[in-house]
């Protein structure tokens, strides 16, 4: 790979990484895993030329998604205190972070906060909840808003830490559009990011909820110090439970906690994490989620949309103030992608 040189083998260099493109291009059309080389081929890919990485999965995105882009909102539905002690949240009570605390948001609030999202332009709605589990009375305040926010015409979605089978199936019965459970990063390196629970517990849930015929979302975080290592294994371990949907988030370092003084990712490591799991997951919905502001900036807006993710998650964040909806619809639509319909909701899956 010989990008930053005048030397004779430019040419060739540029012909073979070429070639090294288009079959990665060819298996993913397959749906085939790429093999070892190829993923190495794809880790060691030079930053500065991210940008042909990241026309090579728009390919893919667009033999599997054509011109269609979902968009997902969230709200905070009940906030901070939580239990766990993931490193780079705001919301765990052992870090010093400030961010907001709440108990379960009253069912008229998080309704006009659907509204206004949907007449944005999103088709999918999440309720996301703090903490490990729900207790019993929130299990069921969660149940009744899923149901409201479908009636407005949303997927209804939730994030409601882990739960048992029983519960899944009381989700699916309300309708739930997809429960979201992200494994947060590789297996070998979960533990130097959080220590209160295992890794296995949030893969089991996510296997669970695949197996009572659930529409899965489940990704994770980049930016923590992981390696490229820790993200193919957290990709492989994705395709292997066979989530339909995978949140790509990015570090937003926040003051209080454990990795407050992590840096930003570059553009160039972001357009990689994003085509890796493109190559990985060919057919299944990639949306970038939390940090896409901080990576990519205003003066690079459109660049996420021409990533190879299928999704993008709009509004507000978690503890975090986003972008206005309508903006990210109306510079979709600029070029030339439309809001998927809320049954769309991937292309393979
Ligand atoms: S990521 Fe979720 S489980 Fe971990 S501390 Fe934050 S709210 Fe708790």
């Amino acid at each position: 790979m010989n990008k930053n040189t005048d030397s004779p083998g430019v040419e060739e260099a540029d012909a073979a990484d070429r070639n090294i493109l288009d079959a990665l291009v060819a298996g993913a059309l397959s749906a085939r895993l790429p093999d070892e080389e190829a993923i190495r081929a794809l880790t060691d890919w030079p930053e500065e030329a991210a940008a042909e990485l990241s026309e090579a999965a728009e390919r893919v995105r667009e033999h599997y998604f054509g011109d269609a882009v979902s968009f997902c909102g969230i709200v905070n539905a009940r906030s901070g205190a939580c239990s766990e002690n993931c490193a780079f949240c705001a919301q765990s009570a052992h870090h010093k972070a400030v961010s907001p605390r709440h108990e379960f948001l009253p069912l008229d609030e998080i309704l006009r906060a659907a509204k206004a999202l949907r007449d944005a332009g999103a088709t999918r709605f999440s309720l996301v909840t703090s903490g490990k589990r729900l207790s019993n009375h929130d299990f069921d305040r969660l149940l009744e808003t899923l149901r409201a926010v479908s009636a407005l015409g949303l997927r209804a979605d939730c994030s409601p830490g882990v739960l048992d089978r029983g519960r899944l199936r009381e989700l699916k019965m309300a309708g739930c559009g997809a429960y979201h459970h992200n494994l947060e990063t590789g297996r070998a390196f979960f533990p130097r990011i959080c220590m209160t629970h295992a890794y296995e517990e949030d893969v089991q849930s996510v296997r669970d909820a695949v197996e009572e015929g659930l529409t899965v979302c489940s990704g994770g975080i980049f930016g923590l110090g992981e390696s490229w290592a820790d993200r193919v294994e957290l990709a492989l371990e994705l395709r292997n439970l066979g989530v339909h949907s995978v949140p790509v988030n990015f570090l937003h370092p926040v003051p209080g906690t454990p990795l407050a003084d992590r840096p930003v990712l570059s553009r160039g490591e972001a357009l990689k994490i994003v085509a890796l799991f493109r190559f990985l997951l060919p057919d299944r919905q990639i949306r970038i989620c939390g940090g896409r502001h901080d990576v990519f900036g205003p003066e690079h807006r459109a660049e996420p949309f021409r990533s190879g993710a299928s999704g993008i998650m709009v509004g507000d964040y978690l503890t975090l103030k986003g972008r206005d909806a309508a903006e990210d619809r109306d510079l979709a639509r600029g070029l030339g992608l439309r809001p998927e319909r809320g049954e769309d909701y991937s292309g393979g899956a």
